[in-house]
């Protein structure tokens, strides 16, 4: 019944020197709803004001289908346009390279372009992690990573990230990018577990990438456990919540967070009252057969 190691309360983007909360809060819901400028700003208070300090968000949030690109980044510029003072206390990550009705494009001038525009929307001269949303099948690394390192040079980014990639276009962008590759989003939640034995997070370790979990409650499929299988996993997360006295959804942050590569959960919360409570995460414990029951669990198999 060893306790696991606690999460670290402070870390680091990758190898950077960039200081990063060990959970970050994601605005892809942002811009949803018509949310006004004034109620983006309580969420961002919330999430600051819990220490959450990684914030991360995509040029195609907001996107519907037709229209509204760029509308969750827009509406983050204007919450700093009218509080300056905030930027300087969050790590603004976004992400590009995903172009409707294309499916992807990170030729380096639509890439180079995508980055402006995300600063424009941003109103901000530098973005801290700027990420490749899903891999561009049809653009050859070294191009991307010459158009990226352009950006660092230039100082719009601070830090490089890719989401949704395999681990062997992760292994060709890293073979031609002289700066380091901070972070790597793939979807991880009690849910979906194949990055815990397909390699990703091992590959994550070795290279010193900070994994990013998106949806990590599943996309709040955790919230409404429908399938045998989801119910079997939330029993096993509701034992440590109920025992330690917090939520289901912390619980499955802390469950992530308890992974020895640093896994950040981006809680995909629009509602300033449970993104604080995210922060609750770090406090939680996970004994090694606990840990192990959800992870059965979700596998719908024992281990070997
Ligand atoms: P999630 O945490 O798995 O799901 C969040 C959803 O669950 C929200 O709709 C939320 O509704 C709902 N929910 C219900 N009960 C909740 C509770 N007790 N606590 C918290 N949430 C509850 O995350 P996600 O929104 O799917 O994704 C999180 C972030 O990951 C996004 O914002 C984005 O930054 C990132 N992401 C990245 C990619 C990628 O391809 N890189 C893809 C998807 C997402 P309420 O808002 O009403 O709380």
């Amino acid at each position: 019944m060893t306790d696991l190691t606690p999460p670290a309360a402070e870390r680091h983007l990758g190898t950077s020197d960039i200081a990063i909360s060990p959970i970050a809060w994601g605005m892809w819901r942002l811009a949803d709803n018509g949310r006004s400028a004034g109620e983006a700003a309580r969420l961002v208070h919330a999430a600051l004001d819990a220490g959450i300090t990684l914030l991360d968000t995509a040029d195609i949030y907001g996107f519907d289908g037709e229209g509204g690109f760029g509308d969750a980044e827009s509406l983050l510029g204007e919450v700093l346009t009218a509080e300056p003072g905030l930027r300087g206390r969050m790590v603004l990550a976004t992400k590009g390279g995903i172009r409707p009705p294309l499916p992807y494009d990170q030729s380096p001038a639509y890439l180079a372009e995508a980055i402006d525009a995300s600063l424009r929307r941003l109103k901000v001269e530098t973005i801290d992690l700027y990420q490749i949303h899903r891999p561009d099948i049809l653009a050859h690394p070294q191009e991307v990573a010459r158009a990226l390192e352009d950006a660092v040079a230039s100082g719009k980014i601070r830090a490089l990230g890719v989401s949704n990639f395999t681990q062997s276009q992760i292994e060709a962008l890293v073979h031609f990018l002289d700066p380091p590759l901070v972070t790597t989003q793939p979807e991880i939640s009690p849910l979906r577990i194949d990055c815990f034995e397909n390699g990703e997070l091992d590959q994550a370790m070795r290279l010193g990438l900070t994994p990013m979990a998106w949806s990590p409650l599943g996309g709040g499929r955790l919230l409404n456990a429908e399938s045998e299988r989801d119910k079997q996993v939330v029993a096993a997360l509701d034992l440590v919540a109920n025992a330690q006295g917090v939520s289901r959804a912390v619980a499955a942050y802390s469950w992530l967070m308890a992974h020895p590569a640093g896994i950040v959960p981006i809680i995909g919360s629009q509602s300033a009252e449970r993104i604080a409570e995210g922060a609750e995460a770090l406090g939680v414990r996970w004994t090694r057969q606990d840990w192990y029951a959800v992870l059965v669990a979700a596998r719908g198999e024992d281990l070997p």
